[in-house]
């Protein structure tokens, strides 16, 4: 069979991909799904948001398509269940729950990864049917602060900008987004325009990440001091002339008072004390902006995950209408969304506090959709957000509860209280692909859903644009589609007519027909082209953008057509505590995705970073007697977990960093969900994860060390234990105190074992092989000295077994050069190796690097990281 065009499981970029599907596993083959799956991943060059290219994630996105861990038969309190009874249980139970407490008694929790047709189901179920608003998205948590601030700026929720703005502006200021690691194709686009045409780059982040790398300045302001700097801008750009007041009189409704009240506190020098910048880096900022009308201001979740996150989005917003760059190529605010399909999640109205097709909860709105749907149950007001329905299921409020393909238990803020809420749910429905969560540990009914490969309908990308996710493999076990898991239930409930479906395309119809359905131009969404698409053309629909060029007419969603103007205040910015002296900001890694049932599958990926780390200041580290790989414990009132040290100076002073993808399955430590305070922004309801008090303090294990093995045990009894794919099997990292002989218990199966004690310092060295096969290896010591892991994890998948020497001493007899922690996944190049290249061959572009060693010349997810490295060692390149 040939390539099937397809789209990224991962971020919002949504890249188009081309999958070559190997050996008889197809979608068209017959079975169950079950065996080997071969894919081939690569670019798709048609597709307008890539072009080809592919991030680190999508290129090894075949390497986490097998059924490990997969979710393959309905269970019911963990027994295996037909569908029909599965189905059966959760409409009874659901109907049961509203009879007798009535629609808000019931809610879903949903997710980004959901299909478009997916959610579209969800949400005229839960809205028209079921008569509740409760249907809230993992989205809240990322961008509802973007969704608010659009709503309240342009009456509508629309992404003003596209990609190919990016191309044609001169300026691209980024404010609180790690686009080198978590949007990397979009980097790389950035990274083209800087060199075709020469676009400046300005970074506004505390922290000093890879994205910073290429840009010609970065601000590290304050956490949430963001609001201050942007008023400061304005202020700025209306002192220096470059207001568009002839927009503003046309297009633009500015509340009475706007420009007195913007006037306080906005001079260079009070702002830059707020954000605690240089006052001269700040007016090149200001000064830039001002001179330079095509700009794009990207903002990300640094922007977003605030409890002023609506706020901050309006700030940026306001200052683009006041110069009138919104509606004219490269020059729009533009927020780029984390998910692949939480657009679409917009689109079809996902989120509790939105009803349906871009509409709210206004009276007329509720009629029209009411009557579109033949909804005899429909909900007047919105739903519960998911920090607050989290909330109402832990107080009783919430008695049965549907969570769809997310991991609430590890990413919600203060996850303890929302583990308590699950627990004491009387009724969990989970449908995931994945069996072992640490959410649907709590289910009642397990429901498996397909995975990524095997989904067929629709996307939509951060840049409005709809692609087509269509499936490679057939449905593994019993998994089952999400909008049919859905559309059952629903059927079960009674409405059966209302629901029937038979495939994607049906749902996508009526989704466009929604969106047109007496819209009448007051909204931009508006899909009625595709209202009534074939089967044929649904199969081939190429990727494309709805919305045209927004705003271009300068006309908005608004009753009067004109934009707002949002009054804005900054936070108050809090000092530290005594017993939380330290800010916590939390994010992505380059090679993961979020709670890592993906990417953690492959060995690949899991090189970048192999255990979840705490980044702190060196001189904060010093003062706490943190050394760096120290094992540190990060506490706030809401809980604590243990990291592993690394000292950053990009890193503010009284800053740290820790990243969000490690659960209960893969480690003991690293639960970032278990520190942030639930506090949300109070428009949006989205949560504030980048700014929690913390305090942090070195812990001392007794020991510590490692090992190695083709398969491990669920439990492993140490204190600290954090695993990772390799090749061939698992690497886990452990640290605890009394004896290890528990450890050595846990991860070394039955078989030849070879051992060292050494009982006088308390280490250990042990092996087990199999038909002369290394299986499994551990390490322990107390004085710190372990070996290199590297030849250690190649043993595990080699033929060739090294001698028993060799492998307790944990090396080879003839020494190997240490290539140091791999920088480039796609080649497999270790730091040290970029270094030894860089001084020996003085190499001082990332090109040469590539050139000499292919490092960065696939994906070029890595290309920052080489680019840090030579900035680090020109001097050396310089000699060489
Ligand atoms: S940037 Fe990477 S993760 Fe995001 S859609 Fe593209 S390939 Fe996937």
């Amino acid at each position: 069979m040939g390539a099937i065009r397809t789209t990224c499981a991962y971020c919002g970029v949504g890249c188009g991909i081309r999958a070559e599907v190997s050996g008889g596993n197809g979608i068209e083959a017959a079975g169950s799904g079950d065996g080997d799956r071969g894919v081939a991943i690569t670019g798709d060059p048609d597709h307008p948001a890539n072009r080809g290219r592919l991030c680190s994630k999508g290129t090894h996105l075949g390497e986490t398509v097998g059924l490990e861990g997969r979710l393959l038969y309905p269970e019911i309190n963990g027994k295996r269940v037909s569908w029909d009874k599965a189905i059966d249980r959760v409409a009874r139970k659901f109907a049961d729950t509203i009879e007798r407490h009535g629609p808000n008694s019931v809610a879903f929790y949903v997710s980004g990864q959901l299909l478009t047709e997916d959610y579209y189901v969800a949400n005229k179920l839960m809205k028209g049917f079921i008569g509740s608003a409760n249907i809230d998205t993992n989205s809240r948590l990322c961008m509802s602060s973007a969704v608010a601030g659009h709503t309240r700026a342009f009456g509508e929720d629309v992404v003003p900008a596209t990609y190919e703005d990016l191309d044609q502006a001169d300026l691209i200021v980024l404010v609180g987004s790690n686009t080198a690691w978590c949007h990397p194709i979009v980097y790389q686009r950035i990274m083209a325009a800087r060199a075709e045409r020469g676009a400046k780059l300005v970074v506004i982040d505390p922290r000093k990440t890879e994205t910073c790398e290429e840009a010609d300045l970065h601000l590290p302001l304050r956490p949430g001091s963001d609001v201050a700097l942007m008023k400061g801008l304005l202020a700025h750009c209306r002192e220096a002339g470059v207001t568009d007041e002839a927009f503003l009189a046309q297009h633009v409704a500015t509340p009475e008072g706007f420009w007195e009240a913007l006037g306080e506190g906005a001079d260079l020098w009070s702002t830059a004390a707020t954000c605690d910048v240089p006052p001269a880096d700040l007016r090149a900022f200001y000064d830039l902006f001002a001179k330079t009308p095509r700009t794009v201001t990207l903002f990300s979740q640094g922007i977003n995950q605030s409890i002023r996150g609506t706020d901050q989005v309006n700030a940026i917003i306001n200052v683009h209408l006041a110069t009138g760059r919104i509606g004219k190529p490269g020059a729009a605010p533009f927020s780029i969304t984390g998910q692949p399909n939480a657009m679409g999640g917009r689109e079809v109205g996902g989120l509790a506090s939105t009803l349906a097709a871009h509409m709210d909860f206004a009276a007329e709105n509720v009629a029209t959709v009411k009557r579109f749907w033949a909804a005899p149950h429909m909900a007047t007001q919105p739903g519960l957000k998911a920090v607050d329905l989290f909330r109402q299921v832990r107080e009783g409020r919430v008695k049965a509860l549907w969570i769809m393909a997310t991991n609430p238990a590890v990413s919600l803020p203060d996850a303890g209280l929302v583990r308590e809420a699950l627990d004491t749910c009387p009724f969990v429905v989970v449908s995931d692909c994945i069996a072992d969560t640490d959410t649907n540990r709590f289910a009642d009914v397990k429901l498996p859903a397909a995975g990524w490969g095997e989904k067929d309908g629709t996307v939509t990308n951060s840049e409005r644009l709809i692609s087509r996710q269509r499936a490679l493999f057939p449905l593994a076990g019993e998994a089952r589609p999400d909008w049919w898991i859905i559309t059952r239930v629903a059927q079960a409930m009674g409405w059966a007519g209302h629901f029937a479906y038979d495939r994607p395309a049906d749902i996508y119809r009526e989704h466009a027909r929604l969106s047109a359905y007496q819209n009448d131009g007051k909204r931009v969404f508006d899909l009625k082209s595709q209202a009534a698409i074939s089967n044929a053309d649904y199969e081939a629909m190429e990727p494309f953008r709805w919305g045209g060029a927004p705003f271009a007419d300068g006309r908005f969603s608004t009753p009067d057509g004109k934009a707002r103007l949002v009054p804005v205040t900054q936070m108050v910015l809090e000092n530290p505590l005594a017993k939380w002296p330290l800010t916590l900001n939390t994010g992505r890694y380059r090679d993961q995705w979020h709670t890592m049932t993906r990417t953690g599958l492959s060995p690949r990926l899991s090189q970048h970073r192999r255990e979840p780390m705490v980044e702190i200041h060196p001189e904060d580290a010093a003062e706490l007697g943190i050394a760096a790989d120290d094992l540190v414990r990060v506490a706030t009132p809401q809980g604590e977990s243990l990291f592993r040290a690394l000292l950053s100076e990009g890193q503010r002073r009284g800053e740290v960093f820790t990243p969000i993808h490690w659960t209960d399955r893969q480690s003991t430590g690293g639960r970032t969900g278990l520190l942030p305070r639930p506090l949300v922004d109070p428009i949006s309801g989205q949560p504030g994860f980048k700014s929690t008090p913390v305090r942090i303090e070195k812990v001392i294990p007794e020991w510590r060390g490692f090992a190695i093995a083709r398969t491990l045990p669920d439990v492993i009894p140490a204190a600290y234990a954090t695993r990772i794919r390799v090749p061939q099997g698992w690497l886990v990292e452990v640290a605890g105190e009394g004896d290890p002989a528990s450890v050595a218990k846990a991860v070394l199966p039955r078989g030849e074992k070879i051992e060292i004690v050494d009982s006088a310092r308390g280490g250990l060295r042990a092996a087990v092989l199999a038909e002369g096969q290394l299986i499994a290896a551990l390490f322990i010591t107390r004085d710190g000295r372990l070996p290199s892991r590297e030849w250690l994890i190649a043993q595990l998948a080699s033929a060739d077994t090294a001698s028993s020497i060799e492998l307790l001493a944990g090396r080879p007899a003839t020494p190997q050069v240490d290539r140091g922690p791999i920088v480039c996944v796609c080649f497999d190049v270790g730091m040290k190796t970029i270094v030894e290249a860089i001084a020996t061959q003085g190499l001082i572009s990332v090109d040469a690097v590539g050139a000499a060693l292919s490092a960065g010349t696939n994906c070029g997810s890595c290309r920052p990281a080489i680019q840090r490295l030579i900035v680090e060692h020109k001097e050396e390149a310089v000699h060489a």
